[in-house]
């Protein structure tokens, strides 16, 4: 199986593939401008059709119906099916994201297409969990036996809504845990990165999920707004913005819809007095991969002042080193962001660290020798006040906020001093005291001297306090997060014998 982007032009509803009415839209190839292909956009007529087709094969369907160990068979084949187009979908990371191939094949393909395989196997063991039994004698002189069993039992139909800076990861992630325990699923992925989406119902087509399990509707905000509106829809999945989280938490309370949410982020990054600097300094450049777009990248660092002008200076050299331009030229280590405007978001907020009073080290440019694309110069700010717009918004481009600290507490104060708390970051040559720290930090996930951290195994739970986030992915509580519980009881009384 093979696919051709100009083939793509249809959503995929209700088992079929349909042309929308509205024009289609152009895609663009963050690192040429060039159009890459026209996606279609789907509107209401499509998104109706793909919530009826995914209610219905919910209410009567087989899919829920199925046992886990049957739906894990069906979906291991969808698996297989997407293995066999690694070369095309690693060319589309490239294309769609800017990603640099290196982080396009291990990042983007290798690593969800692992983490899927593991969810599947999780899931095809879920069992009812049995109440203890009774078999005791009642006041009537009979036996009376009971017990029960608790079910974990799918939630019914899951609108999923992805960005664009991880977009098949960030689809696996949802649909494979969704459609695993028995969910019907309508995905909406971001309008930038249509096609990563479309190629997934085009295997869903190929090893034949029933008509209306999964459906994919390309478009924008509109399309979003009607999945996460619409009373048929019981849950939604959403991974973006802090401000969309906010207006998808609005747009989801009429109707009640559980709401899980994977957000922004502004992690610390804490450099003590301590620490290896070369490994820090080494850890500390992760807020340049993919250019700045990760979530829980270390994009602010915190800095024990003792050290904090050689910490400095040594990432200042290395950032100076990075390569910008072909992300499919193995020697480039920086890529474009997404589009002019997330360009145009990097400049705001270099503008906002120069109007407080921060230093700027290098960078805070567009490179002059690559006038076309969306690339940017990664930049260090040092001296930067943690109340600055530069250090409590999140940028989502190569451009990193530096500032001193004295003691730990002030550190964690600092870490803290944040609305996000998806990540953190601790460098120190003493454990306990890092151990100590990471556990006063208010995130989902803090790595002390790089364990873990944003190239770590994902399977243990992902996700943020705060704006960072509600719920968890990946893993047990991946799959729990996309199902009820139901306690269920029985009782018979029967003649003594
Ligand atoms: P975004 O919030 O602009 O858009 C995300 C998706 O929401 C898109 O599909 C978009 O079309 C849709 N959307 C926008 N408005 C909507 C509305 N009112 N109703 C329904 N849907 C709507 O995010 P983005 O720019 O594509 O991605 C970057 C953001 O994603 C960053 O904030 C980043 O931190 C976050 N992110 C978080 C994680 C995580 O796991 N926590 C992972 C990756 C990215």
């Amino acid at each position: 199986m093979s696919f051709a982007l100009k083939e793509l032009d249809s959503v995929y509803v209700a088992g079929e593939w349909v042309k929308p009415k509205s024009d289609p839209d152009p895609v663009f190839n963050p690192a040429t401008e060039e159009v890459i292909g026209l996606a279609p956009v789907g509107g209401r007529v499509e998104m109706e059709a793909a919530i009826a087709a995914a209610r219905e094969a919910f209410d009567k369907g087989v899919w829920p119906r199925m046992s886990p160990q049957e739906r894990g068979a069906k979906l291991r084949e969808m698996h297989a099916e997407l293995a066999k187009l690694e070369n095309e979908i690693v060319e589309l990371m490239v294309l769609e994201v800017g990603a640099l191939r290196s982080l396009a094949k291990a990042g983007q393909f290798d690593k969800p297409m692992r983490d899927t395989l593991h969810t599947l196997e999780l899931g095809s063991r879920y069992r009812d969990t049995p109440l203890p039994p009774g078999n005791t004698p009642n006041p009537l002189g009979q036996r009376t036996f009971s017990g029960g069993v608790i079910r974990r039992e799918p939630i019914g139909v899951v609108g999923a809504i992805t960005p664009y800076n991880f977009p098949f990861l960030l689809n696996l992630v949802k649909v494979f845990p969704a459609l695993m325990t028995g969910n019907t699923v309508v995905l909406k992925p971001s309008p930038f990165t249509p096609f990563s989406a479309l190629i997934l119902a085009q295997v869903a087509e190929k090893v034949g999920l029933p008509r209306g399990v999964f459906s994919v509707v390309t478009g924008g905000k509109e399309a979003g707004e009607l999945l996460t509106t619409d009373p048929r829809v019981d849950l939604i999945t959403f991974t973006g913005s802090d401000a969309t989280g906010v207006a998808i938490a609005k747009q989801g309370a009429a109707t009640l819809k559980r709401i899980h949410l994977e957000l922004g982020g502004k992690s610390a990054h804490i450099v003590r007095g301590d620490a290896n600097l070369a490994e820090a300094v080494t850890n500390g450049m992760r807020f340049t991969t993919h250019c700045g777009q990760g979530c829980v990248l270390p994009s602010r660092h915190l800095v024990h002042n003792s050290v904090r002008a050689r910490y400095v200076e040594l990432l200042t050299e290395k950032v100076k080193a990075l390569k910008l331009g072909d992300p499919n030229d193995p020697s480039t280590t920086l890529g474009p962001l997404i589009r002019e405007s997330q360009r145009g978001r990097a400049e705001h907020f270099v503008a906002e660290g120069l109007k407080s009073g921060a230093k700027l080290m290098t960078g805070g440019q567009r490179p002059s020798h690559l006038p076309k694309g969306y690339f940017f110069e990664p930049t260090v700010f040092d001296n930067v006040d943690n109340a600055s717009p530069l250090a409590q918004e999140e940028v989502f481009g190569p451009v990193v906020a530096v500032m001193g600290f004295d003691t730990d507490q002030e550190a964690i104060d600092l870490a803290n001093d944040s609305r996000f708390g998806l990540a953190g970051y601790v460098h120190s040559a003493d454990l306990a005291a890092a151990y100590e720290m990471a556990c006063a930090i208010r995130a989902g996930g803090v790595h002390i001297n790089g364990g873990g951290g944003p190239d770590g195994n994902s399977m243990p739970p992902f996700g943020g306090y705060k704006y960072s986030g509600m719920g968890r992915e990946n893993g047990e509580e991946g799959l729990n997060a996309f199902t009820e519980l139901k306690t269920l009881t029985f009782r018979q009384s029967t003649p003594s014998a």
